[in-house]
C-alpha cells in the first residue's frame, strides 16, 4: 500500500538517502507504517493509542503554556539512559555507537558543526532541547556494562509484521522500558510490503510514538527504535540524524507532513497542483508536503517550508524547532507513554549513568585467533566490564607471560597441546571469572603428513586427524554418514540441515592434519560433494580455505564452487531430506596452477566451511568424501646431493647466528634463503663459490629473529633443500 519508490538520485546525497546502498532503495523511516501493522494486529491499539494522544495533547498545551508564560528559569536537563542491542553477528564496533551517541547529542543540545549553516528564516526556532542521551553503565541484574550488548546468536534479519523484542519489557533478562531506551540493530528491516534485499527496500529504522506501542502480556515490548546496522556505522553526523529522526517519533514527534511515511515531493513522482497538508500537531513548523532525497523547497508547497527539519525526509536535516522540542519534553514528563522515569535521580543512579552507583564485574575477552604454529603467540583483549574503577588479571595455561592485568596482552606459546585461558574481572564489589578449556590450539608445524593423502572417512568412526568445529552449539555439524559414499563407498562426512527446522547463519567447519610441503610442489586437491538447496533462493555459503601458520588464519581456495552451482550440478532444490545417489556425488579437481601458493610450505592445513542461509534459517543436507592430496616431492638425488655438498648448519640450534656451509662447483652461484613456518622470506641472498667451490654465509646476521622454527632453502640444480633452524 505504501510507496516504496525511492530513486537512484538518493544515493550521492546527505541526510537520509546517505545511507542507500548496493543500487537498492533506502526507506528513512517506516514508523507510520509499523504502528499501522500493530494496529490491525491489535485493534483495540488504535483505540487506546487515540486516547493516549488525546490526554497528551492537554499535557502539551499545558506545557506550551507553562513555557510561554513562566519565569525565565532553566529547565532541568533529561538524560535518557540507553541500550543498544545488536541483533546478530553485525560488524559495528563499540566506538561507532560512542560516536552516534556524541551526534545524537549535538542535534538534542543544538551544538552540531553545521548549526551555523542553518536558513536564517528558521535558525532562531532551534533551541537547546536540555535532552541528553548516555549509554547505560548498569543492566537491570545490576551488572557493570557498557550499554551495547552483543546477542551473537539472534537472527539479524527483522520481521516489522512480527518482530523479535526479546530483550526489553519486563521479565528475566529484559532490560525494562521505563528504566532504558532500548536500541535494536539489525542486518535488515522487512515489512509486508518491503521485503529485505535482494528484492526489496532497505527500511532505515522505525519506532512507536507513546502509547502506540504493541502490548504483550509481558509488558510494553515494541516500545523500542528498530536501526538498521549501516545507519549505526556512520561518517558523519549528518548520516546519524535517522537515529535523532527515530528518537523524536519516541518523544512524540509527527513528521513535518504528518502522519505518514509519504512525503509529496519525490523526484520520482512530483505534484505538479496544488494539495492540502496534514499537520504534526506543532505551531511553529510550517505546513509542508514534506520532501524525499532532496532539499530545494518547491512553489506548490503549503507555505516556505523548514526543509532542514530532522522530522522531514529531505536530505539536509539539521534542527529541531522550539515547538518540537516543547513537544518532546511534554512526551518525558507526561504520564501517557510510559516515559517519565527514565530521566529520574533514582534512575540515573540505578542504570550508572551518575556517579555513586556500584556493579558487579563481568568477565569477558577475546583473541585474535584460536590456533598458532608452537613458537608463535595470540593477541588477547579484555571485554570485561568493571564499571568506574577495576581490572582485571589472566592465566594463560602453556603461554609466556604465564599471568596478566593488562586490557590487552600478546601471550607466545612454545610447545603442542590445547590450553585453557583465564580471566578475572574485579572491583569493589566483587570478582568474576570466565575460564575457556582448550581456548587454545598450539600445533606442532613439523614432521606433518606427506602426499599423496586419502581421506575416505570409511572407518568405524572420524579419524581422529579430522577436526570438526560446531561454532552454534544448537545446529547439526559434520559428523559421519555411515549410508552413502562418493564412488560406491559405504561412507563420507555430512551435515544433516535436513533434521533441524530453524538454524540461521549457522557455521561448520572440518579442518584436515598439518601437511608437510616443505618438499613438495604441483600439489592439487580433490574431493566429491553431494549438495541440495532446500529453496530456491537458498544462499548457503561453501568454502574451502587454506592456512600456512598452523589454523591461526585461512585464506579462500580458488576455484571452489558456489552452493549455486553446486545445487545445480548435484542434488537441485528439494524440500526433502537429500540423500544422494551414485550420479548425485560430483568430482571437484583443483588443478596445481591454483595450489601454487602451497608449494614447499612446511606446514598447511585445508579446512571446508558451511555457512547456512541467514534469512530462510533452514538448509539441505550437504555431504563431502575422498578428499585427496597429490604433489611431487623432490626426494629423488638430494641426499646425494647434499651429501657431495657437505652440508653444515651450526650451531643448531642456535641463540644468535649460524653458518651455513657447504660445496659448490668453483665459481658457480647459488640462491639461498631463510624462511619462517608461514613460507615468507626473510633473508635472501645469492652467493657465489670460491675457487676452492667452498660456500659460506651466516643467517640471522642482525640478531633479528625471534625464537622459533626457521628453514634454509638452498636453490640447486632445479632443486630445492630445505633444512631447519632453531632459534632459541
Ligand atoms: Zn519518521
Amino acid at each position: 500500500m505504501k510507496k516504496n519508490l525511492f530513486t537512484l538520485l538518493s544515493f550521492t546525497m546527505l541526510g537520509f538517502s546517505a545511507m542507500a546502498q548496493n543500487g537498492l532503495k533506502l526507506h528513512p523511516c517506516a514508523t507510520y507504517e509499523a504502528m499501522e501493522e500493530g494496529f490491525k494486529a491489535d485493534p483495540s491499539l488504535k483505540a487506546r493509542y487515540e486516547a493516549s494522544q488525546a490526554q497528551f495533547e492537554l499535557d502539551y498545551a499545558a506545557e506550551i503554556n507553562r513555557v510561554n508564560t513562566a519565569a525565565k528559569v532553566a529547565v532541568p536537563v533529561y538524560t535518557i539512559p540507553v541500550v543498544f542491542h545488536v541483533m546478530g553477528n553485525l560488524n559495528v564496533t563499540d566506538q561507532a555507537f560512542t560516536t552516534l551517541m556524541t551526534y545524537v547529542n549535538n542535534d538534542y543540545a543544538k551544538t552540531g558543526s553545521d548549526v551555523g549553516t542553518i536558513n536564517s528564516s528558521f535558525a532562531s526556532l532551534y533551541v537547546d532541547s536540555e535532552i541528553r542521551f548516555a549509554l547505560a553503565q548498569k543492566d537491570p541484574n545490576g551488572n557493570c556494562t557498557n550499554g551495547i550488548i552483543r546477542h551473537d546468536n539472534d537472527n539479524p534479519t527483522w520481521s516489522q509484521s512480527s518482530p523479535a523484542y526479546l530483550y526489553s519489557g519486563t521479565g528475566t533478562n529484559r532490560w525494562p522500558t521505563n528504566k532504558y531506551l532500548n536500541i535494536y540493530i539489525v542486518e535488515c528491516i522487512s515489512s509486508a510490503t518491503m521485503p529485505c534485499p535482494p528484492t526489496g527496500a532497505y527500511i532505515g529504522g522505525y519506532t512507536y510514538l507513546p502509547g502506540g506501542t504493541p502490548y504483550t502480556t509481558n509488558g510494553n515490548m515494541g516500545d523500542a527504535i528498530v536501526m538498521l546496522r549501516n545507519q549505526v556505522n556512520v561518517s558523519g553526523p549528518s548520516d546519524a540524524r535517522t537515529i535523532s529522526h527515530e528518537i523524536g517519533h519516541w518523544l512524540n514527534l509527527a513528521h513535518t507532513f504528518g502522519s505518514s511515511n509519504n512525503p509529496k515531493f519525490d523526484p520520482s513522482n512530483m505534484p505538479t497542483t496544488t494539495f492540502a497538508c496534514s499537520t504534526d500537531n506543532v505551531a511553529d513548523t510550517p505546513p509542508t508536503g514534506g520532501y524525499f532525497s532532496f532539499c530545494t523547497p518547491s512553489a506548490l508547497d503549503c507555505s516556505i517550508p523548514n526543509i532542514e527539519n530532522i522530522m522531514d525526509y529531505a536530505s539536509c536535516p539539521k534542527m529541531f524547532t522550539q515547538g518540537q522540542v516543547t513537544r518532546m519534553r511534554t512526551a518525558l514528563t507526561s504520564t501517557t507513554g510510559g516515559r517519565n522515569n527514565l530521566w529520574s535521580a533514582t534512575n540515573l543512579l540505578a542504570t550508572g549513568i551518575t556517579p555513586g552507583y556500584t556493579c558487579a564485574p563481568v568477565a569477558n575477552f577475546e583473541a585474535n585467533k584460536r590456533a598458532v604454529c608452537a613458537g608463535n603467540s595470540f593477541t588477547y583483549t579484555s571485554l570485561s566490564q568493571v564499571g568506574a574503577s577495576g581490572g582485571v588479571s589472566w592465566t594463560f595455561q602453556g603461554g609466556t607471560p604465564a599471568t596478566s592485568t593488562s586490557t590487552s596482552q600478546v601471550v607466545t606459546y612454545a610447545t603442542p597441546g590445547t590450553y585453557s585461558v583465564a580471566i578475572t574481572a574485579s572491583n569493589t564489589s566483587g570478582t568474576n571469572t570466565k575460564t575457556v578449556t582448550s581456548f587454545v590450539t598450539v600445533v606442532n608445524p613439523v614432521g606433518g603428513v606427506l602426499v599423496p593423502d586419502a581421506n575416505s572417512f570409511e572407518a568405524a568412526t572420524l579419524p581422529s586427524s579430522i577436526t570438526v568445529t560446531n561454532l552454534n552449539a544448537s545446529s547439526p555439524t559434520w559428523i559421519q554418514n555411515t549410508a552413502v559414499g562418493a564412488n560406491s563407498t559405504a561412507k563420507s562426512i555430512y551435515i544433516n540441515n535436513a533434521s533441524s527446522t530453524s538454524t540461521p547463519g549457522h557455521v561448520d567447519i572440518f579442518e584436515t592434519p598439518v601437511y608437510d610441503f616443505s618438499t613438495t610442489s604441483n600439489i592439487t586437491l580433490s574431493y566429491y560433494y553431494a549438495y541440495a538447496k532446500r529453496l530456491a533462493t537458498q544462499a548457503d555459503t561453501f568454502k574451502v580455505q587454506y592456512s600456512i601458520d598452523c589454523g591461526g588464519t585461512w585464506t579462500n581456495i580458488i576455484g571452489v564452487p558456489t552452493t549455486a552451482a553446486m545445487a545445480t550440478a548435484s542434488g537441485s532444490v528439494t524440500t526433502t531430506a537429500f540423500v544422494p545417489t551414485a550420479a548425485k556425488w560430483i568430482l571437484k579437481t583443483h588443478a596445481a596452477a591454483l595450489l601454487a601458493v602451497l608449494n614447499n610450505k612446511p606446514s598447511v592445513k585445508l579446512r571446508f566451511v558451511f555457512t547456512s542461509d541467514k534469512v530462510v534459517g533452514r538448509s539441505n543436507n550437504i555431504y563431502i568424501d575422498q578428499i585427496n592430496l597429490t604433489g611431487t616431492i623432490l626426494t629423488t638425488g638430494i641426499s646425494e646431493i647434499e651429501k657431495s655438498m657437505e652440508l653444515v648448519i651450526y650451531p643448531n640450534p642456535t641463540a644468535s647466528t649460524a653458518n651455513v656451509d657447504f660445496n659448490l662447483e668453483p665459481n658457480k652461484s647459488v640462491k639461498i634463503n631463510l624462511v619462517d613456518i608461514m613460507g615468507r622470506i626473510l633473508e635472501e641472498t645469492t652467493k657465489t663459490a670460491n675457487n676452492d667451490g667452498r660456500i659460506s654465509h651466516t643467517i640471522n646476521q642482525g640478531g633479528n629473529l625471534a625464537s622459533g622454527i626457521y628453514f634454509v632453502n638452498i636453490d640447486i640444480n632445479n632443486q630445492r633443500i630445505s633444512k631447519k633452524v632453531i632459534i632459541e
